[in-house]
C-alpha cells in the first residue's frame, strides 16, 4: 500500500490560485485506507475549497486511479462536468496524480492534494509501517524476513555497524538495530550459522529509476 498524506490547505489553495472550477478525484484503495483520499476526505475537501471561494463541480472515486482502465471509466462518466472544470485536484499518491494526467483526454491541469510518503504494511490497529524499499533485489530469504535495506539506517547487508548500542540504532536510540532484530530472529529459528554468510554487494543498476515492467507485446 502507498501511504499519502494531505498537504496543508494553504499550499493547495496557492497551487489552485489561477483556477476556480475544480473537479476532485479520490482513491478507493490506498488513499481511502490511510484517510487521505476516500469519500469523507473528498467531502471535506469540497467544503474547504468552497469555503475558500472555489466551486467544486464534481468528484469521482475510482477503486485505484493509478490503473488506467479504472480512471478512464470514471473520467468518461464525468466528461460533461469535466468540460466545465478548469483543473483537477487528485486526493491520491503521485501514481494516481500522474495516471489522471495521462488519462484525461481534455488535458486539464492536474494537481496533487497529497504528499506521497512510503510503501507500507498496515497493522491490526490501522497504523502504517515502511518495511520494504522496493530495491529490486530482495534479501528477505537470507535475513529471516527482516529487511536491512529498509530498517537499517545505512542499509547494511552484512551485520551491524560499530554504532549499535544495547540493541538500538546509533542514529536513533528509540529504534531497534535491524541487525539485532535479524540476529534474534535467526537465533529463534536455530539458524545463526547462516548469519555468517557474506552477502554479495547489491547491484544498484537493478534499482536505477524509473523502473518499468512491460507486459504487453
Ligand atoms: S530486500 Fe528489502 S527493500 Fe529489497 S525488496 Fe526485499 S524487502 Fe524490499
Ligand atoms: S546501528 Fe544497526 S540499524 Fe543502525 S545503522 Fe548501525 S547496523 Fe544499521
Amino acid at each position: 500500500m502507498i501511504i499519502s498524506q494531505q498537504k496543508p490547505l494553504g499550499e493547495l489553495l496557492a497551487s489552485l490560485k489561477e483556477y476556480k472550477k475544480i473537479f476532485l478525484v479520490g482513491c478507493g484503495e490506498c488513499a481511502a485506507t490511510c484517510k487521505s483520499g476516500g469519500e469523507p476526505e473528498l467531502i471535506k475537501m469540497k467544503a474547504d475549497l468552497e469555503a475558500a471561494g472555489k466551486t467544486v463541480l464534481g468528484m469521482c472515486m475510482p477503486g485505484a486511479p493509478c490503473v488506467a482502465p479504472q480512471i478512464k471509466t470514471e473520467l468518461a462518466k464525468n466528461i460533461k462536468v469535466l468540460r466545465d472544470s478548469e483543473a483537477i485536484l487528485v486526493l491520491a499518491c503521485g501514481l494516481g496524480v500522474q495516471s489522471v494526467k495521462e488519462n484525461d483526454r481534455l488535458g486539464l491541469p492536474v494537481f496533487p492534494a497529497n504528499n506521497t510518503l512510503f510503501g507500507a504494511v498496515m497493522d491490526a490497529q490501522g497504523n502504517f509501517y515502511e518495511k520494504c524499499s522496493m530495491c529490486a533485489e530482495c534479501v528477505l530469504g537470507e535475513t529471516a524476513g527482516i529487511c536491512p535495506v529498509t530498517l537499517c539506517a545505512k542499509g547494511l547487508l552484512n551485520g551491524p555497524c560499530g554504532g549499535m548500542n544495547k540493541g538500538k540504532c546509533e542514529t536513533d536510540s528509540e529504534k531497534d538495530c535491524a541487525w539485532v532484530l535479524i540476529y534474534k530472529e535467526m537465533e529463534k529459528r536455530n539458524k545463526l550459522d547462516k548469519i555468517k554468510e557474506i552477502h554479495k554487494e547489491r547491484d544498484y543498476k537493478k534499482s536505477s529509476r524509473p523502473h518499468k515492467l512491460i507486459m504487453s507485446k
